[in-house]
């Protein structure tokens, strides 16, 4: 038989700007375990990697649904029980103006689909500078152009309010706000929210209020959500299983709408519209909900002093090593260090691969202010693997550009 020509299959040209560094660099890592070398992976914003663990009540929950027959497919907006728990955890919160509540698979499954329910060819969505990746991959996929306003360093990662505010135009349908932030660990001032929902208010945009680790707070003050103080406008508040419950491999993230019930219901019945096409979040799983909610949360204060002094730690470093500066995180498991290198922040953290074994995450990849080089640090992992990482990259700094 004549051989003939391979014929490549192209993907989508839309595809061209869908990235996710996180794992994008995976193939170097790769390389260096096929040398036979363990890497210290302080890149995977994931704590069942390290020693954290699904509190037992929620899996037995799990366990017991599936026991009892819950393996058919649910309803497309989630089980009664699930939302009855989400709906009292955002009251408690103090959200009052709940339209509706949907169950997903994971929070990326929420974003998609209110993403995709809102946006039209041609509009646009702000979304923060840097930002978790997922948000920039599925705009791409929806062909919407980014629209991106700039979180400042200089004033703790905080939003730039003037910056959000020039952004605007009649094309603009909403603004992300990822709080606690995803890869900064800052959380919103009252103040900022108080301000951001009046831009909304005044422009009449969506807010899509990321809330995943919002009980990851390592400071005093208490977190606030946006639509607690904001009644009166259209917010979807994203919450999940994955971080502060601490089972992300079960993908269960929910949805929920508040604001004026008749403005919101149009684009509310869109979001249902996509729930109900793609039939329904994971099941048995979602019996982990009211367990998570309502059940022991014994867990937390657990976590969040591992996490507070892998913080203080992580911060100590990166204020006494040459080079490198952080604002203090503040919630979630990340920190952002500044890098004051003469190459790129990718050049750097490939060669911190190669060379030293340790995986973190460029901070171009998150998108950064042009002139700026960063890293993003999950400091998940218990102390000594952290002063071990540390100490390596402090090699390599010194190594490269001594
Ligand atoms: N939003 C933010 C800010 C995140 O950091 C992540 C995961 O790291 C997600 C959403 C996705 O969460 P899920 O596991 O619920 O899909």
């Amino acid at each position: 038989m004549p051989l003939t020509q391979t014929r490549e299959i192209a993907a989508a040209t839309r595809l061209d700007n869908v990235r996710y560094a996180i794992r994008d660099l995976a193939s170097v890592a790769d390389e260096v375990v096929r040398q036979g070398h363990k890497v210290l992976p302080l890149n995977i914003g994931d704590p069942l990697v390290f020693d954290f663990q699904t509190p037992a009540h929620m899996i037995e929950a799990v366990y017991k649904a599936m026991r009892d027959g819950n393996n058919g497919y649910a309803p497309s907006s989630g089980i009664k029980d699930a939302f009855d728990a989400i709906r009292g955890d955002a009251e408690r919160k103090g959200i009052t103006t709940i339209q509706d509540v949907f169950v997903t698979s994971g929070v990326s499954e929420t974003v998609d689909i209110c993403l995709a329910a809102l946006l039209n060819p041609g509009e646009n969505l702000l979304t923060p500078s840097p930002d978790y990746p997922l948000y920039s991959a599925v705009q791409a996929k929806l062909g919407i152009e980014a629209n991106t306003y700039e979180l400042n360093e200089d004033d703790g990662w905080q939003p730039d309010l003037l910056d959000l505010n020039r952004k605007i135009s009649s094309r603009t349908r909403g603004i992300v706000l990822i709080n606690p932030n995803n890869p900064t660990g800052a959380v919103c001032s009252r103040r900022m929210l108080e301000s951001i929902a009046e831009l909304a208010r005044r422009h009449n945009l969506v807010i899509f209020a990321d809330e995943i680790y919002d009980k990851l707070i390592l400071d005093d003050d208490p977190h606030v959500s946006i639509a607690a103080i904001a009644p009166d406008v259209p917010v979807i508040t994203f919450g999940g299983l994955s971080k502060n419950y601490l089972a992300p491999g079960w993908r269960i993230g929910w949805g929920i709408a508040s604001g004026e019930a008749a403005a919101i219901r149009p684009y509310v019945e869109g979001i249902n519209r996509l729930l109900r096409a793609r039939l329904c979040a994971n099941h048995p799983e979602q019996y982990a909900i009211k367990a998570a909610l309502e059940g022991p949360q014994d867990h937390l204060p657990e976590v969040r002093k591992k996490l507070r002094s892998r913080r203080d730690l992580t911060v100590n470093w990166c204020n006494s090593t040459p080079r490198v500066s952080c604002v203090s995180p503040r919630g979630a498991f990340y920190a952002f260090p500044r890098l004051d290198i003469p190459e790129g922040d990718e050049v750097f953290v490939k060669e911190l691969i190669l060379q030293k074994h340790v995986m973190v995450v460029h901070g171009s990849g998150f998108g950064q202010r042009a002139g700026t080089k960063h890293f993003r640090i999950v400091f998940l992992p218990d102390e000594h693997s952290l002063t071990n990482a540390y100490q390596r990259i402090a090699d390599l700094l010194h190594e490269r550009y001594h």
